[in-house]
Parts: C-alpha cells; sequence; structure tokens
C-alpha cells in the first residue's frame, strides 16, 4: 500500500482542507463583496494557473524569502523541469502580463482569486493550501493608486464589521535602501547574541526580514532598530507623503507601524497590512512592488497589489449566513414521472428545492432532520388530481395546490 494511506480511513493530507456549509458559505460571501468592489474599480479578472515553473517564483518571490526556502511544492515534469504549485499570485501575474505583452495598455488592473500552496507548519489561520483573492495594478506609480486598493480593503473591512487595524510604511527604494540596509546590518551585529538561529542566518542578506520575525527575543533586540522610513530619499518621501495625504483625505484611518516590511523581497515603497485585533493576525496585505516586472525581463513598470487570504478573514467573522428556504418534495407510490414535474416546477431562484421517495411518515421525520421549511406531499392521489399537497412545517398550515397554478406558488 501507498505510504499515507490506510483502508480503514483515508484522511486529507496535513494542512489540506475541504471547505464546505458555513464556512464556504462566508468565504463566498467575502469573495462576492470584494469582487464587486473590483469590478467597480475596473478590474478584470484573470484566471492563472496553479502550476508554474518554479524559476518564476525564486527570480519572484526572491531566493531569501520562507517561500522559496522551504514552503513551495515542487515536482518536476517529463523533461525534468522544475514546477511548483503556486506559493502567491504575484509573481504569476507579472508572468501573465509579460506574456501577453499587456504593457502595451496604458495601465492594467487585474483580479485573481483561487488556492495557494505552501509547505508550512499547520495551525489555525496557517494552511498548506489556504484561498487567496489578490489584485495588482500595473503601470501606475502615484501614491493615489495605492491608497485606491487600501480604500478597496477599507470598505471591505468595514463591510464586514471587522475589528483591525491599518498599518501602513515604506520600505525605500534602490537608491535609498542600500544606505538603510548598511545601518540596520551594523546595528543587527551588536545585538546578535540576541537573535534567534534563523536570523543570523538572515541579517546579512536579507536583513529587512528580521524585523518581521515573530520570536520574543528577536523583536525585543530591534526595538531600537533604524527603520527604513527615517531612510527615505526624496522620491520615496514625496511617494510616502502623497500616500498618507490621499488616506486622510479618503478619510482612512491607519497607523504607521516602523517595522512592518512583509516577507516577500519584492515589495518597494509603500507596504500594507489589515491586523485583526481579535488575533493579531493579518488578514489583508499588500503594497508596490516597482521593479518586479523589470526583474522578471520586462519593461520598466511601476506596480501595487494586494492578496486577501479567505480563509482568515472568515475565521474571524461572526455574521449569520442566512441560507434560502428548503422545499422538499417527498414521492411516495409510483409517481416518479409526475414528482419530477412537481420537482421541476417549483425549482425557482432564491428557493432551495429537493426531493425524496419515502412514505409520509418516514418523508416528515426527515424534512425536520433536514430543517425544510415546507414539504410538498406527491401520491397516487395527487397524481392523479394533477396537484400536491404544500405543508408549511413552522406553521403547520397544509393547502392543495393545482399543478397549473404552479408558477404562481408563493412560499413566504
Ligand atoms: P504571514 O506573515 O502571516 O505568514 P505572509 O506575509 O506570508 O503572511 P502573504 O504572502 O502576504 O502573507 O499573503 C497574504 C495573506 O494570505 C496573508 O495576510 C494571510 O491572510 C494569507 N496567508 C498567507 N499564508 C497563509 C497560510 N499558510 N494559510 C492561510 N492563509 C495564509
Ligand atoms: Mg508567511
Amino acid at each position: 500500500m501507498l505510504k499515507g494511506m490506510s483502508m480503514e480511513s483515508l484522511q486529507s493530507p496535513r494542512g489540506f482542507h475541504d471547505i464546505f456549509g458555513e464556512k464556504n458559505e462566508r468565504i463566498k460571501k467575502i469573495s462576492l463583496a470584494l469582487r464587486t468592489k473590483l469590478i467597480e474599480r475596473n478590474f478584470q479578472e484573470i484566471i492563472l494557473p496553479i502550476v508554474e515553473y518554479a524559476e518564476l517564483f525564486q527570480r519572484g518571490v526572491g531566493q531569501l524569502t520562507d517561500i522559496v526556502q522551504k514552503e513551495m511544492f515542487t515536482f518536476s515534469d517529463s523533461k525534468q523541469r522544475l514546477l511548483a504549485l503556486r506559493p502567491e499570485g504575484t509573481a504569476s501575474a507579472v508572468r501573465a502580463y509579460l506574456q501577453h505583452k499587456l504593457y502595451t495598455k496604458p495601465w492594467v488592473k487585474l483580479f485573481y482569486e483561487g488556492p495557494m500552496f505552501r509547505h508550512e507548519r499547520p495551525q489555525l489561520g496557517r494552511y498548506r493550501q489556504f484561498h487567496q483573492l489578490g489584485a495588482e495594478v500595473f503601470g501606475i506609480s502615484e501614491p493615489y493608486i495605492d491608497a485606491q486598493l487600501i480604500e478597496i480593503l477599507w470598505l471591505l473591512a468595514k463591510e464586514l464589521n471587522l475589528e483591525f487595524r491599518l498599518e501602513i510604511n515604506s520600505v525605500g527604494c534602490k537608491v535609498c535602501r542600500p544606505d538603510y540596509k548598511l545601518a540596520l546590518i551594523e546595528y543587527l551585529h551588536s545585538v546578535k547574541d540576541s537573535l534567534c538561529q534563523d536570523c543570523l542566518k538572515r541579517m546579512d542578506k536579507n536583513p529587512l526580514r528580521v524585523l518581521d520575525c515573530k520570536v520574543q527575543t528577536c523583536q525585543e533586540a530591534t526595538k531600537e532598530a533604524p527603520f527604513a522610513i527615517n531612510y527615505l530619499c526624496s522620491d520615496c518621501k514625496t511617494h510616502q507623503d502623497g500616500l498618507e495625504s490621499a488616506l486622510d483625505s479618503l478619510g482612512i484611518d491607519y497607523v504607521i507601524n516602523p517595522r512592518l516590511v512583509r516577507g516577500l523581497d519584492y515589495y518597494t515603497r509603500s507596504v500594507f497590512e489589515f491586523v485583526s485585533l481579535k488575533s493579531s493576525l493579518t488578514l489583508m496585505a499588500g503594497g508596490r512592488y516597482d521593479y518586479l516586472v523589470e526583474e522578471l525581463g520586462g519593461p520598466k513598470t511601476p506596480a501595487v497589489g494586494f492578496a486577501v487570504g479567505l480563509e482568515r478573514l472568515a475565521e474571524e467573522l461572526s455574521f449569520e449566513v442566512k441560507e434560502d428556504e428548503l422545499i422538499l418534495v417527498i414521492a411516495f407510490g409510483d409517481v416518479l414521472d409526475y414528482a419530477l414535474k412537481v420537482y421541476k416546477h417549483l425549482c425557482a431562484p432564491n428557493r432551495r428545492v429537493d426531493l425524496i421517495f419515502k412514505p409520509p411518515k418516514k418523508g416528515l421525520e426527515i424534512a425536520n432532520k433536514v430543517g425544510a421549511r415546507f414539504v410538498a406531499l406527491v401520491g397516487q392521489e395527487e397524481k392523479s388530481g394533477s396537484f400536491f399537497t404544500l405543508k408549511d412545517l413552522q406553521t403547520g398550515f397544509q393547502e392543495r395546490i393545482e399543478l397549473y397554478s404552479l408558477k404562481e406558488t408563493k412560499t413566504e
């Protein structure tokens, strides 16, 4: 037998989950609310492949990131090219932007939704397959577009009654980051006795990532560290000021978190996170990545985007998802064709209709068990008289409905 399989009980692999019932309803609701906002703002959906060449993420997300170093699910094709289940959507969106020469357009606004895969240690809010809805804007460098993306998430968070804090920061650009990095590396060396093993490894090559380390001692040790926002060149400063004043004029509250760096290499200038006040988890996040298109072989193109973790967001919410009321057709006796006719006629928007073949008593027991609001009884007598018996299980009210009047049947 294959490893990991047992005949008694097959389980989904660790970190991989079935999503159904209430959680699925919540995710659908969040997705619809966000998609609607994006479409209203001239974004277009792109369906990206789940598999890409691993090189895309190695070059795009960065060799030194956690995602590439330890979180990718990879496998080889028959020509020994290394493929990866996508760990995120931005690199794929950039690849598509280049492959289809979308840079010939004045600007491009895309959104995508689907599963992402990361080989992480599973825990609440952290899975090996999870879903993101992300948006990317290519070709606009001004900070109003960063503010517009933040506003979309802000409106979504408000609509969902989320308890959150919006954090923003700037991580600088090619002009100002080298000096900042040197200052940070120097500082990190001075506190290296307090840093964890991972941070000791990354402090020379990827020092910004140390500021994002969740280990308590690393956080303490970097309290007095130099922060990028204090080292910005004049263009980055202008961008950051522009973003702040755009957010102010949109009435969006934010805090500047100078430690905020995000885990991926490609960010430049603005980065932002919506952090849950309940769980402290980051629910939605993004930032600007002005060099990524060029680094992946395209023309110089400013870009900015975000990604929303749908499971994490769904787990934060407490709203009740109201299902449409269920009408259960209970057919008994030799009435198959007639029952299907009744079933077909009852199906209508905003109703759920289902059909079972059971004697009336057993059928009613089942109807109660599955929470049906109405039952439509269909037996020999109903068939002969071209009617069915509709019963409201909440009030007990029962009426005979002629088949020809079915279309007018009201269930409310
Ligand atoms: P974290 O620091 O929490 O690991 P990240 O920086 O890796 O997050 P991004 O790559 O920016 O996250 O992804 C954006 C969003 O996707 C996150 O804010 C989160 O909501 C969600 N997300 C990321 N990784 C996971 C995961 N393993 N399981 C579930 N959701 C995730
Ligand atoms: Mg992560």
